[in-house]
């Protein structure tokens, strides 16, 4: 479907639509990640309808939205997204719906605190979820957001709010000791895009990512010699994949490693921009940053 009719649609069905009550009586809530999805269901419970657009494995910066994702979208009362332009080809629709209901979690944010970059329109780094602090406000900004449209359901959301907050404290006191297991010199971060640099800010890590990089491009090879040299000068043992980019590019940077004569291992998979399977541990999001820490830490060790 093309862009304009597809906000067309969803245009003319939110007018129609407006104010009709859902079929259980309870509000539609659609969230984009899985992170997002994730927090919010631990938040609203039974008490909303809640579909998330985007599967595990999905890249958000890359997803548009399908023919499917413009009935749920329709039939919205909330729509959560992460903003900071992460998920950048949704943006457009989400404008044009602008007082719908459209809530940015990133809005709850102090922007002076963010990391920039350039890559991004927003000129933020948009993959906050990797500071749990940012995830603590995110969780109260829903609590919030949710208590306002449903405020016969509050105390539950509140309830339900401070129950997560709590298991993110344990989670970060967990994982911080995990962590101090890892002598600082060692705590260098090499993966295939850069979705790390709020957990490097957090855990003192030096994140190194080769976002954006092509090895089928002359810049590409070129950076791929400079970063092998780097892990090897800093005795980098491992490097990691992720699970919502193509592998090639720490495929080929092992490769240049290793034809220098020296070694690296493919430390394992981490979760960037998806959780796992829903029906696993990684599918949440403690159990994706418990895991992370976790095959990080071993690997590097
Ligand atoms: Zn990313």
């Amino acid at each position: 479907m093309k862009k304009s009719i597809l906000i067309f649609v969803i245009t003319l069905s939110f007018f129609s639509c407006k104010n009709e009550k859902q079929k259980n009586g309870k509000l539609n809530v659609i969230t984009t990640t899985t992170m997002i999805t994730d927090l919010v269901k631990n938040i609203g419970g039974d008490h909303i309808n809640l579909q998330g657009l985007m599967g595990s494995g999905v890249d958000p910066h890359l997803y548009k939205a399908s023919e499917g994702d413009v009935t749920k979208l329709s039939n919205a009362d909330i729509i959560f997204y992460n903003g900071l332009h992460l998920e950048g080809k949704l943006v457009e629709v989400f404008e044009k719906m602008k007082n719908k209901k459209t809530i940015a979690i990133a809005d709850t944010l102090d922007k002076n605190t963010l990391i920039s970059s350039d890559y991004f329109a927003s000129n933020y780094d948009p993959h906050i979820w990797f500071d749990v602090t940012y995830w603590k406000q995110a969780t109260q900004f829903i609590v919030e957001k949710l208590s306002e449209a449903i405020p016969e359901q509050k105390k539950a959301f509140e309830a339900n709010g401070a129950k997560y907050i709590e298991q993110l404290n344990t989670l970060k006191t967990k994982i911080e000791a995990t962590i101090n297991t890892l002598p600082k010199e060692q705590r260098i971060l090499v993966t295939a895009h850069d979705a790390f640099n709020y957990f490097g800010k957090a855990f003192d890590f030096e994140v190194v990512g080769l976002q954006g990089l092509s090895t089928a491009t002359e810049a590409g090879v070129k950076d791929v010699q400079k970063l092998s040299a780097f892990i090897i000068e800093h005795k980098v043992k491992a490097v990691f994949v992720e699970s919502s980019v193509p592998k090639r590019t720490i495929e080929a940077l092992k490769a240049a490693v290793v034809s220098k004569g020296h070694q690296v291992e493919i430390g394992g998979t981490l979760y960037s921009d998806a959780l796992g399977d829903a029906e696993t541990i990684e599918g949440t999001y403690i159990g994706m940053f418990e895991y992370n820490v976790n095959t990080i830490i071993n690997a590097l060790k």
